[in-house]
């Protein structure tokens, strides 16, 4: 490797700056919860159930968490039962629901934008003959309560309704759903997870029946979620066993999250006082967006009717899984519109129903700010885009779960496989490959075969040989230049679908340029 070339490596310094951006996904657990947490963990190790004074204190500890949940939503302390998360919360609402009414009455409404803990439960009871219609929402994401006064008849005995979106924000009228509900006899489950301390709570106010919510997303810690009933509404439980939460959810109370659950709902009010600055932090992001490409497309509606601190963007022609991979190098965690980033490959349907193309969900990033973020997170993050969309960006590592069939089959990618021979016997390569025969730190040879107009995707088998050809193209002024994170061993065993359908397909071996 020529001397000049080794200055690509000051590249392989991490940028140290760290801006969070995900908060839909979840929060950090702040101070006060972590040290109330600490204190059960330490000191409060007695079975709520039991009857001894160490007990009888986890016990008290248990109701005053409830009545601290109740308060920061509007309910009463005993319409509130703890559960392991929101996804918990959710199945055992739509199973309850279904178990009183169904077969008597068989018809559930749904928005097509809620959460999978919903629409996955609901698809499941499909198959058990319960009728699932989905009403569907506007160009903004609001539920069409013209369509679900026509939908909603006498056989309707449930409407679920989340009512801030994670993904693009939009806040639904839940009082007016709940009115329409309650006018045909029918319930409402609330998928309420998004609103505390962004959005007032007032479930008493709103009328609904049943409302899902999780600590982690308001800075209190994961694995503890909470369940509304309305005083009256049916509900059996979903799990059997021992009489805790009054018999209506078994299993021995986690102390220490219940009491952080309790604790983070303390600061709801802090947050909601919080919410403008979080607001105006979102318009200073919308604008710096579109000075950096003017053609940026807002999926979140107006403010109005949209959560303080999410922003759902399309940027036209910029593969989201790039854009993530390159703002993760550079510190900053978002998430994407589609739900490739968890290794599903489908396009988000939150943004399929607010009827944008699949193509333009792959394209969509989703920025959600927190009580922490300041000016200079959003001025950085702007930064790091403008740099990756003008091709100024170092070596972008893209995870092995987002190397999916639109960046395999991508015209504009060029797939450069470095492996050494034996790898290359032993397991086949990603599809339409470009393949260096022998091995070497540098592609010198091959430069004239490596396009400069697409972004290449260098590969090899664990992600540190590539790491360094990378680097050693983007010093020799190749613009796009993406590393395979973790290499081909990660992605077979990321994505063994994949692999299996397509691996070893239209490979071709680069003949060293002097040759030609
Ligand atoms: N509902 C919504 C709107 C969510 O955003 C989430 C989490 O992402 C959930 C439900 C599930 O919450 P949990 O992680 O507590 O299961």
């Amino acid at each position: 490797m020529e001397i000049e070339n080794l200055a690509f490596l000051k590249h392989f310094f991490r940028f140290n700056r760290r801006v969070y951006l995900d908060h839909n996904a979840t929060t950090p657990v702040s101070r006060r919860v972590q040290r109330e947490m600490t204190r059960v963990l330490t000191s409060h190790y007695g079975n709520p159930s039991s009857l001894y004074g160490i007990a009888r204190k986890s016990a008290e500890m248990v109701e005053k968490a409830r009545r601290q949940v109740a308060g920061a939503v509007g309910a009463d302390a005993a319409e509130i039962i703890f559960t392991s998360c929101a996804t918990e919360s959710n199945n055992a609402v739509v199973h309850a629901a279904s178990a009183h009414f169904f077969p008597g009455r068989k018809k559930i409404i749904t928005t097509p934008i809620e959460h999978p803990s919903v629409l996955n439960t609901l698809a499941h009871l499909q198959t058990r003959g319960v009728v699932v219609e989905v009403c569907p929402v506007d160009g903004r994401g609001r539920l069409r309560l013209d369509e679900l006064e026509r939908q909603i008849d006498a056989d309707t005995f449930l409407v679920c309704c989340i009512v801030a979106n994670n993904e693009t924000g939009v806040i639904q009228d839940i009082r007016a759903v709940a009115e329409i509900a309650q006018r045909h006899g029918a319930l409402v489950l609330a998928d309420c997870v998004q609103a505390p301390g962004k959005i007032p709570v007032d479930l008493h106010g709103w009328g609904v029946d049943y409302a899902a919510f999780s600590a982690h997303k308001l800075y209190g810690p994961k694995g503890i979620g909470a369940l509304y009933v309305k005083q009256g509404s049916p509900f059996e439980p979903l799990l059997h066993g021992g009489h805790q939460e009054g018999g209506l959810r078994a299993g021995t109370e986690s102390l220490h999250n219940i009491v952080g659950f309790g604790a983070a709902c303390q600061d709801v009010k802090t947050l909601l006082a919080h919410a403008p600055e979080t607001r105006a932090l979102r318009r200073r992001l919308i604008e710096r967006l579109k000075q950096a490409k003017p053609d940026c497309v807002i999926n979140s509606p107006e403010e109005a009717e949209c959560l303080p601190n999410t922003l759902s963007v399309t940027f036209p022609g910029v593969e989201n899984a790039e854009l993530m991979a390159m703002l993760d190098f550079r510190g900053v965690a978002v998430s994407a519109g589609s739900a490739c980033s968890t290794g599903d490959d489908a396009p988000s349907h939150v943004l399929q129903a607010l009827g944008i193309s699949a193509q333009a969900a792959r394209q969509t990033i989703r920025f959600s700010l927190g009580r922490d973020n300041t000016a200079a997170d959003i001025d950085y993050t702007v930064r790091v885009i403008r740099d990756t969309l003008a091709g100024r960006t170092p070596v972008v590592n893209m995870g092995p779960a987002l190397v999916n069939e639109s960046i395999l089959f991508d015209e504009g990618t060029f797939i450069l496989d470095v492996r050494p021979p034996d790898d290359r016997r032993r397991y086949k390569g990603l599809p339409n490959a470009h393949e260096v025969p022998g091995f070497s730190l540098t592609v010198e040879k091959y430069l004239k075969q490596i396009p400069r107009d697409k972004r290449i995707l260098v590969v090899c088998p664990g992600g540190g040989l590539s790491v360094m050809v990378s680097y050693y193209l983007k010093a020799k002024g190749y613009p796009r230049v993406t590393n395979l994170r973790g290499g081909l061993d990660a992605w077979r065993a990321r994505r063994g679908d994949l692999y299996q359908k397509y691996a070893g397909q239209n490979i071709q071996m680069l003949e060293p340029d002097e040759a030609g």
